[in-house]
């Protein structure tokens, strides 16, 4: 066969040259046949086609449940519904506390924790199976040192930096225990293709600045080691940022983020951690939120104008948020625990949905999330017991008039939009040569100064 040239063609020939045989008169009566053939068989589906549409449009309430669904449409039943749209988008929970559960009942030992019975707590594999989970953050979590080590500011040593290697190290012990069910996940593709492959997709996230022993250094090993977000304060001070405590009445240190604190946000928003703003001050969580040139998270926190506490982020940072001038792209998941929701006993699933919808009132429904809390917290709302009750609270906010759209960007959408911009703007911040922080905080004796 010879070589294609430009004037040959990948075409078959001609199929209108005529037969052998065929005389003029023949052709002309065939054509005008087959031109009535195709107006019949066009007039046919057009109108089957119109017929169908007439009766998807018009007749849509009287179609049957299981016919709607076919069409795109949700059940009209809510907890059938929550599980259609949890089946194409799990649940993605910003804070889940099984590393420090394991820390306090069973000394961190992996052998000896069997995740597929039931746990005491609130998360196990048959319960997240339930709950249709796709994906969580594993918070590797220690305490904050005690009040009075903060008056020697926060140089008075301690075992943070070890204590939460070990909670990394139980993490990362049980997802590769489990490798049927979990997935060691560090950006978006990882949850993408953990979800897709039917496993559950972990993260870890560091809940406290304390926990960096006030080090740029230890934040770049934790990322190594797969952390993808660090929440800026835990309920105390710390070297980077103001807390906002427990209860209220604690007084500022620096009036929200310190020099070091910002520097430590420009290393995060280079390396791609993002940025939590749960347990901080409310001026941190502002000038942090102005600060970074990524979108950032609020990985387990409520709405402050439905329960005043200081943990709840009130209205006038929840308007900072979008993507209008002067607002910044995050997401607020949503935190369970009673006594962020509600007054005492009070606490159930409304509540909760309350929160959610408060904040996509003011903020949009596309910065809202869930961060549950769950084995970090002693009582829970009723109505969300465990994991395994994601589905009752989706299927609470369908009942509110929620599409799937908006229900499946709370279920984890809009925390896969937030993560994937932290990634853009990290990949735009080391292609544009930004090099990584080597600043020390400014009161550490034990190292010496050397100017450059
Ligand atoms: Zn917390």
């Amino acid at each position: 066969m010879s070589a294609p040239t430009e004037h040959s063609t990948l075409l078959p020939p001609s199929q209108h040259t005529p037969r052998d045989g065929q005389n003029g008169a023949g052709r002309h009566k065939e054509s005008r046949l087959s031109l009535i053939t195709r107006i019949i068989i066009w007039g046919t589906l057009t109108l089957v086609f119109a017929v169908g549409l007439i009766l998807l449009l018009g007749f849509k309430h009287v179609l049957s449940d299981k016919f709607h669904s076919l069409f795109g449409g949700l059940s009209k039943d809510p907890m059938t519904a929550a599980l259609t749209v949890l089946d194409k988008a799990p649940i993605i929970d910003g804070h889940i506390d099984l590393p420090v559960l394991t820390r306090a009942l069973y000394a961190n030992n992996v052998t000896a924790i069997d995740l597929e019975s039931p746990m005491p707590q609130h998360v196990d594999i048959p319960r997240l199976r339930k709950g249709k989970v796709g994906a969580f953050f594993w918070s590797v979590y220690m305490e904050c040192p005690l009040p009075e080590d903060e008056d020697n500011d926060f140089l008075t040593p301690t075992w943070s930096v070890r204590d939460t290697l070990e909670q990394i190290d139980v993490a990362r012990g049980l997802i590769d225990k489990y490798p049927d069910t979990f997935q060691l996940a560090t950006g978006t593709e990882d949850i993408r293709a953990a979800i897709h492959d039917g496993k559950i997709a972990s993260l870890l996230g560091v809940e406290g600045g304390h926990q960096l022993g006030n080090s740029l250094a230890v934040l770049r090993q934790y990322y190594a080691l797969g952390v993808r977000y660090v929440t800026l304060t835990h309920t105390c001070h710390n070297a980077f940022a103001d807390s906002c405590g427990f209860l209220p009445g604690i007084i500022p240190f620096h009036g929200g983020l310190s020099a070091l604190g910002q520097t430590l946000i420009d290393e995060m928003n280079r390396l791609g951690v993002l940025v939590d703003l749960s347990h901080t001050s409310d001026a941190t969580a502002a000038q942090a939120l102005a600060h970074s040139k990524a979108p950032v998270i609020w990985s387990h926190s409520s709405a402050r104008a439905i329960h005043d506490v200081p943990r709840n982020v009130p209205d006038y940072i929840l308007r900072m948020i979008g993507t209008g001038e002067d607002q910044k792209d995050a997401v607020v998941m949503v935190n369970f625990a009673p006594f962020f929701i509600a007054p005492p006993g009070k606490a159930n699933i409304e509540a909760v949905a309350d929160h959610i919808v408060h904040i996509a009132l003011i903020a949009g429904k596309e910065h809202v999330g869930l961060g549950s809390d769950y084995d970090g917290i002693g009582t829970v709302p009723e109505g969300l017991e465990d994991v395994s009750k994601y589905p009752a609270l989706i299927a609470e906010l369908y009942k509110r008039g929620w599409n799937k759209y908006e229900l499946a960007g709370l279920a984890g959408g809009n925390l896969l939009r937030v993560f994937k911009g932290a990634e853009k703007v990290s990949r735009e911040l080391q292609a544009a040569g930004q090099q990584p922080a080597y600043d020390l905080y400014s009161k550490r004796k034990d190292i010496p100064r050397v100017e450059f």
